[in-house]
């Protein structure tokens, strides 16, 4: 009987709908499937509106397979749907400027033809980035390639806002960690993730509008924008990124007006479903100078902190870093230097730099005393202590030994030496306590420590082979 009815894309969308209702919940038929407008129907093409390229993304992510067999039955196995997407403008101009996608075609979007640049409809709105002629898939996203996922080590002091960041990166807007806020200290990477994502967006979803800025460029695009009275253009502009990644938003802090400003773009993504990546040097309860109201919407989301990276994971940095750069060091600098640096990851970075350059430049080979000169005239500025891990390594190495053995409950005569040893250079060279070297130690007590300083001082003097031994590990341990 419904063959011989003339069938229009309204009745062939009513199909759908009682079809698409029957097979998932109520609140996700209203939210997804009762906004659609059935346009137009031609051969077995369905055209259907969708209030944003959001909605569209969403549907063809989440709802797929159930749209396809929807329009399956109504339609036959040629039946194909296209959709035409209501872009977001707000700029005065109420007829909505549309594009059309054919569905289940993502790759197609790549395509340059489909891939028609979205123009922004009416009012020519200045860029803050001074690209010409306005079109959204113009805007730079200003991201750096080599800040990637790939190049970004993984390791316990990071793998949440790793996680986070990548999860983000493969639904934006679409997880709920919007914003993502990564903090942490200097030099460990906030940066660093922050165009990964941006990067990981743009791979995944070329059509998206990804924008990296720090949050001082943003101010001062502000400034200039009261100035120039186009603050409008300016608030435009932001309103129309997918994905909007703000680093160093601490900076905002004591600085009303731009907050003020920034509040009007943040509520204006997250409501349209638009994902916020910030990054700050601390978390947000310590972001003084920024209003409650900022910082309760930054809550909204996660937030994720960046530690300084663990031994093994630093010499896994080095060894990404130098294998980018298509550099050889041996084995013993490379630990070297993940030992002795223990501030941030940009100063074991600047370590790698300076080595490569005095080995150039002095053509000598890179080698661990070369390391050390360079370490003792780069890292003495900061603030820098032999750490006791470093230590036990040097003193394991030299007798050849395991440091687990070193650690262990273990009363073998070399190994009580070992130990020994190590606690001694501990006392002199670091400023840890004795309770602490001692924990640090095999889980010995601070008398224990007190007792193997005391041995060595007596052994030093009455032991000749095992002042050598100690005047070597001097030599080993303290620079140059
Ligand atoms: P921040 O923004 O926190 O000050 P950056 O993101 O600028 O720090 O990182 C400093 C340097 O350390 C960068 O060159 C970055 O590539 C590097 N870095 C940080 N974390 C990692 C990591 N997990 N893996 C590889 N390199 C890293
Ligand atoms: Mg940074």
């Amino acid at each position: 009987m419904e063959g011989s009815i003339e069938r229009t894309a309204k009745t062939v969308w009513e199909g759908c709908l009682s079809y698409i209702k029957d097979n998932i919940n109520e609140q996700s038929y209203k939210t997804w499937f009762l906004p659609i407008q059935p346009l137009k129907l031609q051969d077995n093409v369905l055209s259907i509106q969708v209030p944003s390229k959001f909605f569209y993304e969403w549907l063809e992510e989440h709802y797929i397979r159930l749209l396809k067999s929807a329009i399956t039955r109504e339609l036959g196995a040629q039946a194909k749907l296209v959709y035409s997407i209501i872009m977001e403008n707000n700029y005065g101009n109420n007829t909505p400027s549309t594009i059309k996608l054919p569905s289940n075609q993502r790759g197609k979007i790549e395509n340059p033809k489909l891939n028609l640049p979205v123009e922004i409809g009416g009012a020519g709105i200045r860029n803050p980035f001074i690209i010409p002629g306005l079109r959204k898939v113009n805007v730079e996203s200003q991201l750096n390639p080599n800040y990637s996922f790939d190049n970004y080590v993984e390791g316990d002091c990071n793998r949440l806002a790793r996680s986070a960041g990548f999860a983000v990166a493969g639904k934006p807007g679409g997880t709920s960690f919007n914003p993502l806020l990564i903090y942490g200290g200097v030099g460990l990477g906030k940066s660093h993730l922050a165009h990964a994502i941006g990067i990981e967006v743009k791979d995944r979803y070329p059509e998206k509008t990804v924008l990296y800025v720090t949050a001082d460029k943003f101010q001062a695009q502000f400034i200039d924008s009261v100035r120039n009275n186009t603050k409008n253009d300016f608030v435009h502009f932001y309103q129309m990124i997918d994905v909007l990644i703000i680093d160093d938003v601490h900076s905002f802090a004591g600085k009303e007006k731009t907050q003020d400003v920034f509040f009007e773009v943040f509520n204006h993504l997250h409501q349209n479903g638009k994902q916020i990546v910030l990054t700050s040097d601390r978390a947000p309860v310590d972001l003084q100078g920024v209003e409650q109201r900022l910082l309760s919407r930054f809550k909204w989301g996660l937030s994720a902190d960046l530690q300084f990276p663990d031994l093994e994971t630093r010499i896994a940095i080095i060894h990404k870093k130098l294998y980018n750069d298509g550099v050889d060091m041996p084995e013993e600098v490379i630990e070297y230097l993940a030992y002795s640096i223990n501030t941030n990851i940009r100063d074991i970075e600047g370590a790698i730099i300076s080595l490569l350059a005095q080995s150039s430049l002095n053509r000598k080979k890179i080698t661990l005393d070369l390391a050390r000169q360079m370490i003792n005239k780069f890292v003495k500025n900061t603030t820098r202590e032999i750490s006791i891990d470093y230590i036990q390594k040097v003193v394991c190495d030299y007798f050849d030994m395991q440091v687990d053995m070193l650690k262990s409950k273990t009363r073998k005569r070399e190994i009580v030496q070992a130990r020994q040893l190590a606690m001694y250079f501990a006392k002199q060279l670091t400023k840890s306590s004795l309770a602490s070297i001692g924990a640090q130690c095999g889980n010995k007590d601070h008398a224990t420590v007190l007792h193997a300083v005391r041995t060595v001082n007596n052994l030093t003097e009455t032991d000749k082979r095992f002042r050598l031994y100690v005047d070597d590990l001097r030599k080993k341990l303290t620079l140059s």
